[in-house]
């Protein structure tokens, strides 16, 4: 018998069965990932346990006994408790209140700040942190914000924490920090099911590991009797086969972009290349080695950069976005939350936003063109949304990753700069960005590719220009691309 059963755990939403027929258990002390695609149903499974949500049907059993928390309080009282991505503190109150709210120290009727203060301090220490607990909430980071969650779910006893996507948005410092922290639960005795599709955190910190897709349990098994690609293939049902680009086998045509001494001071320098038409050409480098700094400023948006800029043959003004657009130079920007999406509108409306100017007769938005074009790039892209009418706030980071290249393949450019485009995607809508970006190159554009990741841009590109402190250290042709050519390059090492 497990110390933790999930039993046929089944939930449905408006129009869709994020969870159908769940079952697997947990051992007691055991950190226990759960695994699945973007809408795999792990959040949900999740909430349920922690009382957020309850499920239509099926039984939770802990240590046999079947519990039905209905709410987060009553859970709490079984001693489960979710540690959310999202605020769950009042930020306006500080670290202290917050922690002891419900149970705050009083003495003769008055509260006891002092005793407040020194509760507080104690929780927070129990999970290495060691802010000044009169701070409000509103004022931590992320990272010391989660801390406090968890200070305060440890501190009132429990017993099962749920981790969802802890690490998504913290500093590798903070996620450092906290994969120190779960070991450390794990040695209290404390069980965890930590939900995460980032398998290397799955294979240094979990025992065990649950795969869903599509909102069914696929597999529960020991993380140290699987693979990295048996739990993918597990995730998104089928084979991921690393093929050869097809862009490769074509020959690139004529140059798209040209650039020639571009430089920004303080930024880079002396930054020279060229990207034919039809190729995809890597940018690699550390972080700071001035990669986006350059896409920005090859888009137009560095009013201070000089040197050259040639698009299909022409010069165009550096400095100058519209220019650029006009040339046909499309960028799809790391930080798409803030630069390449407007969240309050819905997948539509910023579908057709960089095309407004061919959707709209004598200033009117042709509506019928705005939606059969949506309807066409939603089909291509497999974006996964109930409509394309639906708000895209709402949308997985994947499935937002294929709008902003969407809007960019509607316009019909010439040249494509995307700066990390599959940055916290998961797997399978990664590997479809992938085929997208290929395709576009196989459609005769010139294609910019920033990445962290050394596979991914090695494996896309023609040819690779690495980047060190703002300037170009080597390009490496395909038949040169090796971690170890590319690495020395990024790290200023020697042959
Ligand atoms: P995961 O965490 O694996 O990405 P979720 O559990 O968040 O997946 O979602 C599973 C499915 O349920 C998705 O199709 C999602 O859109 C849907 N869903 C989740 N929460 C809600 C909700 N509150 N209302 C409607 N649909 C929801
Ligand atoms: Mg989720």
């Amino acid at each position: 018998m497990s110390f933790l059963t999930f039993n046929g755990i089944s939930k449905r939403f408006p129009g869709v069965h994020a969870l159908d027929d769940v079952s697997f258990g947990v051992a007691r002390g055991s950190c226990h990932a759960l695994m699945g695609e973007n809408g795999a149903g792990k959040s949900t499974l999740g909430k349920i346990l922690a009382g957020v949500y309850t499920a239509d049907a099926g039984e939770i059993l802990l240590e046999g006994r079947p519990i039905r928390p209905t709410d987060p309080l009553a859970a709490r009282a079984l001693g489960i408790a979710m540690v959310h991505q999202e605020l769950a503190f009042c930020p306006q109150m500080s670290i202290a209140e917050n922690l002891c709210l419900g149970a705050m120290p009083s003495r003769g009727g008055w509260l006891d700040r002092k005793a407040l203060r020194a509760e507080a301090t104690r929780m927070l220490g129990s999970v290495g942190a060691d802010f000044d607990v009169d701070l409000p909430v509103g004022e931590l980071t992320t990272g010391q914000e989660q801390l406090v969650q968890i200070a305060a779910a440890v501190g009132t006893g429990a017993r099962i924490l749920v981790f969802d996507e802890p690490t998504s948005s913290l500093s590798v410092a903070e996620s450092e920090h906290l994969f120190r922290l779960l070991a450390d639960l794990k040695t209290r005795g404390i069980t965890v099911l930590y939900v995460s599709h980032r398998m290397e955190e799955i294979f240094r910190l979990c025992d065990t590991l649950s795969v869903l897709r599509d909102g069914r349990h696929v597999a529960t098994e020991a993380v140290a009797e699987t693979r990295p690609d048996r739990v993918i293939r597990q995730m998104i049902g089928r084979e991921l086969v690393a093929q050869e680009p097809e862009h490769l086998r074509s020959t690139p045509g004529e140059v798209a972009l040209r650039v020639a001494e571009l430089a920004s001071p303080g930024k880079f320098q002396d930054v020279s290349f060229e990207v034919r038409r039809g190729e995809v050409v890597g940018f690699a480098g550390l972080v700071g080695a001035g990669r986006s700094e350059v896409a920005q400023a090859v888009f137009g948006l560095d009013p201070a950069a000089t040197g050259r800029i040639e698009v299909g043959g022409r010069d165009i003004p550096v400095g100058d976005v519209h220019a650029a657009l006009g040339a046909g130079v499309g960028l799809v920007p790391e930080d798409r939350k803030r630069q390449g999406l407007v969240l309050a509108l819905n997948c539509r409306e910023n579908l057709s936003l960089a095309v407004l100017h061919r959707l709209s007769r004598f200033g009117w938005i042709d509506a019928e063109a705005e939606s059969a074009l949506a309807a066409r790039y939603g089909d291509r892209l497999r974006v996964k949304t109930p409509s394309m009418e639906s708000p895209i706030a709402g949308l997985s980071g994947g499935n937002q990753q294929k709008i902003a290249l969407a809007k960019w393949l509607a316009r019909d450019g010439s040249v494509l700069i995307v700066d990390e485009p599959t940055r916290g995607v998961d797997v399978g809508a990664k590997a479809e960005i992938h085929r997208l970006l290929d395709e576009l190159a196989c459609q005769g554009l010139a294609v910019v590719l920033i990445s962290s990741e050394l596979p991914e841009v090695m494996s896309l590109s023609r040819r690779l220009v690495v980047m060190r402190g703002g300037r170009v250290a080597g390009v490496l042709e395909r038949d040169e691309f090796s971690q170890e050519s590319v690495l020395r390059l990024m790290a200023g090492v020697g042959q």
